[in-house]
């Protein structure tokens, strides 16, 4: 699907973001995938393939890929108060069916549909391990190598993320029986992480970290085994997402859920914390402190009902965030940005929260952080840099929500005006994967897709 042409090549572009900033008459040399040179003040050679604007990939550091297939299906008044847990009756319900191949198709195009907006690499936080009864498959990885084979064809790169899930709420309780397919015990953890390692080792650039799902799901002993078995790799967390799961903590252990987590566990630029929504303005100073990544994810959890994150605090403490997809019901960039700043302008009555100093822009610096939190979660370098991933997308710089842009606001005519409209091609390891906006694979896919949902929804 990719263009081999586009390997050994050399890209042109009028601006670039580079690590350093704006940059302009920018030539990026590619090769096998990586960036071998990047020069700014270089006029276009004859041979170079050119473009307007160039942007570094972003990283989605947070994706359930099946749950795109559940998209639109949970929007209807329910009987009781709806909120996230009738919300996850509807996704136990979806899943009490899928099999690897629907799981590759769902993924395959939420994977095609992630590279149109600009995401170049994706974390998936993978929990549907085992056949509909409950019982491993024959080969325990078989639902992780459907979410490899998805990353394969659609071309994105891929952290894959095995979570280990064992209980249904605080201090070991049993899970419920909806649950039977995402459950091990580190025993059998530890032999499903063996054979998603072997599995991903065969994909260009695959890195596999480890997943407690959530202080719910896992024991504080058991939390302690997975940091070690994670090693140097990403450790991804579910916290805090719902003021539920804060009032169980406490009544667990006096304790909020970052709180908690801060006190007793090793956290660090290795770690990111999916949600982290409800924490005090004392939680999210001692998180920035940590150096871990906060895993924002505001459709989702607009999506959700969840609640606003605590971002002034964290923000005025230098802490480090990034954006993901999460239930994927919409997958957008530039959306889950501007909801990222939307949410804090509702919340807060105030403008521009996101950006850092003034006179900066919101969507500029939202775009960066995102860039360089996102990268760090899921264990890669950031941004466009020798040696790093040619991972990037370009800006269609006729689009008219950049007309009359400078460079210092063409972020905010992306993020705040034009959206995924105005991206043009996108580039995964030096491989166009996009071009006008659409996935070269895009009809396939999607007919696939159509088939596989008509079976489920059947
Ligand atoms: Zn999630």
């Amino acid at each position: 699907m990719g263009e081999r042409a586009n390997i050994g090549r050399t890209l042109h572009f009028a601006n670039a973001l580079l690590p350093g900033g704006w940059a302009s008459d920018v030539r990026i040399g590619v090769a096998d995938g990586v960036v071998s040179a990047i020069a700014a003040d270089e006029p276009a050679r004859p041979d170079d393939e050119r473009h307007a604007i160039g942007l570094p990939g972003m990283s989605n550091l947070h994706s359930h890929a099946f749950q795109r297939g559940m998209a639109g299906l949970a929007e209807s008044r329910g009987a009781s108060d709806d909120s996230f847990w009738t919300w996850r009756e509807t996704m136990y319900r979806f899943v009490d069916r899928i099999d690897p191949d629907q799981l590759q198709a769902i993924a395959a195009l939420a994977y095609a549909e992630m590279l149109e907006t600009g995401f170049t690499r994706v974390g998936e936080f993978h929990y549907l391990h085992h056949d509909p009864k409950g019982d491993a498959y024959a080969d325990p990885a078989c639902m992780s190598q459907a979410i490899m084979a998805a990353a394969a064809e659609s071309g994105i790169a891929l952290t894959h993320l095995p979570v280990f899930y064992a209980h249904g709420g605080f201090g070991g309780a049993a899970p419920s029986p909806a649950q039977r397919r995402f459950v091990h015990d580190l025993d059998g953890f530890a032999a499903l992480l063996g054979a998603v390692r072997s599995a991903a080792a065969q994909l260009t650039d695959a890195i596999v970290g480890v997943a407690p799902h959530s202080l719910r799901a896992v024991t504080a002993d058991q939390l302690r085994a997975l940091a070690a078995m994670a090693g140097t790799a990403p450790i991804h967390i579910h916290i805090a997402e719902q003021r539920r799961e804060v009032d169980d903590c406490l009544a667990w252990c006096g304790r909020r859920p970052v709180e908690w987590l801060l006190d007793e566990m090793p956290v660090d630029a290795g770690w990111c914390l999916v949600h982290a929504t409800h924490m005090t303005p004392t939680e999210a100073v001692r998180l920035a402190a940590s150096g871990a990544v906060a895993g924002l994810c505001p459709i989702t959890e607009a999506n959700l009902g969840d609640g606003i994150f605590a971002a002034a605090p964290f923000l005025a403490a230098g802490g480090r965030f990034g954006i993901g997809s999460d239930s994927n019901v919409m997958i957008d960039v530039t959306e889950e940005l501007r909801w990222l700043e939307y949410g804090q302008r509702l919340a807060g009555q105030a403008r521009n929260v996101w950006a850092s100093a003034p006179g900066r822009s919101s969507g500029e610096d939202m775009f960066i952080g995102a860039v360089a939190g996102g990268a760090q979660a899921l264990g890669v370098a950031a941004g466009l840099v020798v040696g790093g991933a040619a991972d990037l997308f370009s800006v269609d710089a006729e689009h008219p929500s950049l007309a009359g842009k400078s460079l210092s606001t063409i972020l905010d005519g992306l993020v705040f005006a034009g959206g995924r409209g105005a991206i043009d091609t996108v580039w995964c390891r030096g491989e166009k994967r996009v071009s006008g906006g659409r996935h070269h694979a895009r009809d396939e896919l999607a007919a696939r897709y159509r088939r596989v949902l008509s079976a489920l929804t059947a």
